[in-house]
């Protein structure tokens, strides 16, 4: 078990050392793939398009070396590094990455989208902003009004450029490009290359390196008889969604893998607080530390450890039976490794893996490259959680009726039943059983996202347009807007306007159709309320709309 050797960390990819300092405090022990890979190029100044799914670590891979090129006291107030991103949730994350790693540079990062005052906006522009991360609808709005300078602009960055052009922003990006510098270094980075995103790249990009995802990568006859599972949670609800997990499955051993030393030492102590024995396992821990807390999972005396990758290299522990990844892993050579470490010697192993929505495409690479399927299930529900708990406490009732010494309990059995029934007697005890197991705790509800994201999945939608007067999709609900073909309102105003505002991505929106007056679109309806709040708070090209569900429709099937 030794810590990332030396070529492989950070410093060797020659980043400067408010950076360096910056990852150490966040606990990252190593780069990302992605993150090795491009690092190096970038800093040398290259054009690049990579491939990359959410959960790689591609935010970091494109914001470490457009932060290594921020000169201390910059005299001008024009941003020097521009990202452009498809919704304004991507913003926010884009520009908290941006603020976190840059900490120590004093960076100014400033989000940029629609639905905001855009006066707020222009204040702090004119204050001096080094990183502007925006949706490319808002950047025309300010380049119309002349309150964003585009000309000291080094660095642009498009992210998930394939999202963005689903959203219709193909033209928008094109006109904003154009106003840039010709100098400056272009970085695409997306989900898939397809055409039309390997047209833009022509268009804009000079003489790119090309990152894609490994797919020689894992071997994939190598991968033991394991059951491989994901459950898809969004991110607030996993520490809950972990220990459900593990409560459903009660695993002899498992491992829990975490991204950063940060996130092991929570999860480890979260766990301990569910009444788990857990261990946590990270580069900064001495390696009597580790030996330590490995003997403890050796002995028993632990349930589980929670490691990040780097300090669980050549780990062997013979008696593990789960391996589970709080995140997706960054990659599939690092999910293959991890999940190696069950199902030795022919016993059966189970992995599992908790995505967040955003990362169910890392799930598809992963296993496209291993060629093997990780079944994508329902969270056990609190009902399945309890029955198993039951079935627990029945097991363990049954153990003691056959292999423990009762007779000391029997004078309090018979004394009992001298006025109560023996059933009766026998289901307060299973009762007090099961509460001192613990096993009786209030469980929270964590909201079912998975159809959502196997909708998602399907592939691109047909063309946005239906026959009127037809009911909405299944798990989806038509919104009335008070907008229509007269105000030039167009489909992609209208993904625009949604996605900019509220939590529902491109690919999430069903049939839109544009009457003169007014327009109807499917949202799904597990966000609807949201997208209805959004709208109504924010503004469409410009223009407030009434908007509400869509009235006097007979339901479903009527
Ligand atoms: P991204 O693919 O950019 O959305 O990143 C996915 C997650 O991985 C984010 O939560 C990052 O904070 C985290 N992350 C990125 N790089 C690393 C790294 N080298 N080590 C640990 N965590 C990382």
């Amino acid at each position: 078990m030794s810590a990332a050797s030396d070529d492989e960390t950070f410093a060797a990819l020659g980043l400067r050392a408010e950076l360096l300092a910056a990852l150490g405090t966040l606990g990252y022990e190593e780069p990302t793939p992605i993150q090795r890979e491009a690092i190096p190029h970038l800093l040398n100044g290259r054009d690049l398009l990579g491939q990359a799914a959410t959960g790689t670590g591609k935010t970091a891979a494109f914001t470490l070396p457009m932060l290594h090129r921020l000169r201390p006291e910059r005299s001008t107030t024009a941003p020097f590094a521009l990202v452009l991103v498809p919704t304004r949730e991507l913003a926010v994350q884009v520009s908290e990455a941006v603020h976190r790693y840059g900490r120590d540079l004093g960076v100014r990062v400033l989000p940029i989208y629609g639905g905001q005052p855009i006066q707020r906006q222009v204040r702090t522009l004119e204050r001096g902003v080094d990183v502007v991360v925006a949706t490319p609808g808002r950047i025309l709005d300010h380049l119309g009004r002349n309150t964003l300078a585009l000309e000291a602009v080094e660095v642009v960055v498009l992210d998930e450029a394939d999202e963005m052009l689903d959203m219709g922003f193909a033209e928008d990006i094109e006109s904003i490009l154009d106003t840039l510098p010709a100098g400056r270094q272009t970085v695409l980075f997306s989900a898939t290359l397809a055409p039309r995103v390997d047209k833009i790249a022509r268009r804009h990009l000079r003489d790119p390196i090309r990152i894609t995802t490994r797919r020689e990568a894992a071997a994939a006859g190598t991968v033991p008889r394991i059951r491989q599972q994901a459950y898809i949670v969004p991110r607030a609800h996993k520490p809950a969604a972990l220990g459900r997990v593990l409560d459903v499955e009660a695993p002899t051993a498992a491992i829990v893998f975490g991204r950063t030393r940060d996130e092991v030492d929570q999860l480890t102590e979260s766990l301990n607080g569910r009444g788990y024995r857990a261990e946590a396992l990270h580069g900064g821990m001495s390696q009597e530390q580790r030996d330590r807390a490995m003997g403890r999972l050796r002995n028993g005396t632990a349930d589980l450890v929670v490691a990040t990758d780097v300090a669980a290299r050549g780990l062997d522990i013979k008696q593990l039976t789960h391996v589970i990844n709080y995140d997706v892993p960054a990659s599939p050579d690092a999910y293959v490794h991890r999940i190696g470490r069950v199902g030795r010697a022919g016993r059966e192993g189970v992995a599992i893996t908790l995505a967040e929505p955003r990362e169910h495409r890392m799930l598809s690479t992963i296993e496209r490259v291993t060629k093997q399927r990780i079944s994508v299930e329902q969270l056990p529900t609190v009902a399945d959680l309890r029955a198993r708990r039951l079935e627990l406490t029945r097991a363990a009732l049954e153990e003691s009726i056959l292999g423990d010494d009762l007779s000391g309990f029997r004078v309090v059995v018979e004394s009992l039943t001298d006025e109560h029934d023996v059933m009766e007697v026998a289901l307060a005890a299973v009762k007090l059983a099961h509460e001192a197991s613990g096993a009786a705790a209030a469980e929270e509800d964590i909201p079912d996202v998975t159809s959502q994201v196997r909708r998602a999945e399907a592939g691109p939608r047909p063309p946005r347009e239906r026959r009127s007067g037809s009911v909405p999709s299944t798990g989806m609900t038509r919104l009335f807007v008070g907008l229509g073909r007269s105000a030039g309102i167009r489909p992609q105003d209208l993904v625009g306007a949604i996605t900019g505002e509220s939590p529902v991505r491109g690919r999430e929106i069903g049939a839109i159709e544009i009457a003169d007056r007014f327009s109807l679109v499917e949202v799904p309806e597990a966000a609807a309320d949201q997208v209805l709040a959004a709208l109504r708070a924010g503004t469409i090209k410009g223009r407030k709309a009434t908007v509400r569900r869509e009235r006097d429709r007979p339901p479903r099937g009527s």
